[in-house]
Order: C-alpha cells, then structure tokens, then sequence
C-alpha cells in the first residue's frame, strides 16, 4: 500500500470497521446464555470455561469476535442483569471497551490484571471482593496436602546441548541465549544463559556488548532452526562489524522444542518431502568466518578444547555443535542406560552440576566424604555418556545387560 493509496483507501478501511460491527451483532459465535438476572458476564476465549464452573447460574455474553463488538447486543444484554461484570484475562480490553459505551460494568476490581486464569484464580477473587460468599470455597487437593514442591523445567536426559552449557559455565564467560530448548541452560547448575530475549536476538545481543567495549568475550548462542529462521542477519553484522564474538550455533538436527519440526538444515520439508539440507558449515564460512569447527555433541572435550581456543581470538569464531535430538524416534531407539558403580564413585558431586534429571542422589553415603554417591535412572537415561565423561573416577558405565543385548 504505497502512501497515496493508503489515503484514498482509508474510508475503505473504516467503513470494513462499520461492515464487521453489523456482522458481529448477528455472529452465531456471540452467544448469549441466559441464566439468572441478578448477574450477567461477558466473557470471551478460556474465560468463558471458567466463569461457567464459577457461575453456573449466571447469564452470560460468550463473544467469539472481540472487535468490532456487537453493541447492540452488548447493550441488550446488560439491561437485562441486575450487576454487569467482565472476566478476561490480562488487560480490560472488553471492560474499557463496554465501560465508554457508557455501561456500568467491573472486571479488574475484582479479578487480577495480572498472570493466568483457571478456576481456583475466579473463585478465589471472587469471593475475595465480596462477589460469592465465603462458602463457595472449593479447596483444592495440592492445598491440602500443602504446595507441591517446584519442579524447574530442565534438559532432557540425553540433551545434546548440556555438554555445552557444562563447559560454558565453566569457563565462566557471558553467554547470550536465544529462544529454544537449550534456553533452559540459564537455571542452575548450569546457569550458562544470561541474556535471552527473541529469536536470534543472542547474536545481536554479543555483537551490542563487544561494540560497547565489554572487556569479556562474549559468545552466542543459537539453535540450527533459530540460526535459520533469524540469526544468519545478526551473524552478517558480527562478521561485518568484526566483533570478537564466538557463536554457537547448536544443531540438534530438528526444531525440538516446538515439536520436531523440520528446518532448512535437516534435508526434509514441513511435509517430510525430501529436499536441499543447507549445510552450515559451508554456510558459516561463506560469511567470511576464519573460524569454524564442528564437533560432536556428546564430546565434552572436543567442545571444552575448541571454546577455550575461541574465546582467547580477537575476531568472529563459530562453533557448530551437532547431535541429534536425543528425543527423535530413531535416536530413542539406540538409548542404553548407564549405571554407576557405587564401590567407585565417592559422591564428588561433579555429575550432579550437568544437571541430567537421570541422575539421582543415592542413599548410600560415601564413608570418607559423607556425600551422598550418585545413581542413574535407568528409565530415564539415554547413555549420552556426557558425565560418564565427566566423572573423575570413571564411577559412571554402561549396565551389563545393556552391553550385552544392546539397546532395546
Ligand atoms: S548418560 Fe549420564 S548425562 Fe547422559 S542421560 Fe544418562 S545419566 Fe544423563
Ligand atoms: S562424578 Fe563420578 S564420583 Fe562424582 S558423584 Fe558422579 S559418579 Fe560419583
């Protein structure tokens, strides 16, 4: 729309506006429900679920189109309950909007502005402004058994990319993520993310901090999917801009955290229709980077070799860390759960700081240290072999079993 049209086309628009207001008013999915008179909710989305569980005997105005509204409608329906209120999530969108036709209406005085909704969050601020009484007070069965303990999103067992973050962490240099699974590296013990903001933002955000004179070097880091949809731009920039900035681009060979969609780089359409597999080494070096490596996934040496070379250079560096998502049908087939040896491991608790959710504390005290020794889940391990690698005591091995019949 080139500015001279816009112009002209602009009464199109608000008479579009006008058109859709009129179609809204007779829209089958702006339902009224009616109930009793003494109090009527407009409600609209999830919502809706929960003020029917909270106010079963309530009438409602469900809006399945939230703009234009239906004013007449509206209009209607709030003459026809005694008190008007609104239950929407975040801000009071449909509050305001009924509120200027001149309605006496009320929603974020008595539910918050702030957080999800369900019915615990209704019934609770409900009964808080006065709205139901004391007695409708459902408890619920975590609350009476007390808070269930919080359980932090982690790694999967198995993940190909906790062996990167092991490593960043420990060498201790500012590391900025991006929106993927390996986002979950920022919570402890790897606590190796600490900025993240929008898909391929963690390039941009490392090339900012180098061109604002950060003293650190500051590395990136990026998933293949991620690095296809939004960080090859933010790389250009580095490259262009010469910032001593070392990339990591993780390839786990899919788009894990959505659901294992398929990218430019694993060889495979949406449809799973074969097609060009860009390759991002070739890719990474057409930029102009002097400094490219792939290594391995699961070679905790080989990425800890690399990155300590990286972060001592003066100019752009990427280092490609590939491994299959271990949660991909055929990588799940060659699972082989590893043990740990407990005559063997003293409880040095170097294991536990790669955060694998396969790794337990054992019961068993270690005599001398008084730690407790670790254990592995076997239903839960992959054999990733990343703190078997890591294990200074060579404590951590594959079962016997497993040797023997291999993975099933
Ligand atoms: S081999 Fe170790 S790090 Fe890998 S999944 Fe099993 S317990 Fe976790
Ligand atoms: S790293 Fe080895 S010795 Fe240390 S707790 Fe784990 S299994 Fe035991």
């Amino acid at each position: 729309m080139v500015p001279g049209n816009a112009v002209k086309r602009h009464p199109v628009i608000e008479q579009r506006i006008r058109d859709l207001a009129a179609f809204a008013e007779t829209f089958p999915c702006n339902r009224l429900e009616p109930g009793g008179r003494s109090l009527g909710i407009i409600t609209c989305g999830v919502a809706y679920q929960y003020a029917r569980e909270v106010f079963p005997e309530a009438s409602i105005l469900r809006l399945g189109m939230t703009w234009p509204l239906p004013e007449k409608m509206i209009r209607k329906f709030a003459k026809s309950v005694k008190r008007l209120i609104v239950i929407e999530e975040l801000d009071p969108f449909l509050e305001e909007a009924v509120r200027l036709m001149g309605i006496a209406v009320e929603g974020k005085s008595i539910f918050p502005i702030t957080g999800e909704f369900d019915p615990r969050v209704v019934r609770e601020s409900a009964i808080r402004s006065g709205l139901l009484p004391e007695s409708a007070h459902v408890p619920l069965p975590d609350l009476e058994t007390g808070p269930l303990p919080g359980r932090p999103p982690v790694l999967c067992p198995g993940c190909p990319h906790r062996s990167t973050f092991y490593i960043l962490n420990k060498l201790k240099v500012p590391v900025n993520g991006d929106i993927g699974c390996y986002t979950l590296a920022l919570i402890p013990p790897l606590s190796a993310i600490h900025t993240c903001g929008c898909m391929g933002a963690g390039i941009g955000v490392a090339h900012g901090a180098a061109r604002a004179g950060s003293p650190e070097h500051h590395v990136a880091v990026i998933g293949d999917s991620t690095f296809f949809h939004s960080g090859i731009p933010a790389l250009v920039n580095v490259v262009y801009n010469r910032s001593p900035v070392t990339t990591v681009i993780l390839d786990n060979c899919i788009t894990a955290m959505t659901g294992q969609q398929e990218n430019p780089g694993t060889g495979r359409t949406l449809l799973r229709q074969e097609t060009v597999r860009v390759e991002l080494e070739p890719l990474v070096r057409a930029l102009g980077i002097r400094h490219v490596r792939t290594v391995p996934g699961y070679d905790v040496d080989a990425i800890e070799k690399a990155l300590k070379e990286y972060v001592k250079l003066d100019e752009p560096a990427v280092l490609i860390v590939v491994e299959p998502c271990a949660l991909l049908p055929d990588v799940r087939k060659r699972w082989m759960p590893l043990e740990v040896l407990a005559d063997k491991c003293n409880g040095c608790t170097l294991c536990f700081r790669i955060g694998c959710p396969a790794i337990l504390k054992n019961e068993e005290l270690d005599e001398k240290t008084q730690r407790p020794k670790a254990l592995i889940d076997a239903g839960l391990c992959t054999g990733c072999e990343v703190c078997a690698q890591i294990c200074p005591r060579e404590a951590i091995t594959f079962r016997p079993a497993e040797m023997e019949g291999g993975a099933s």
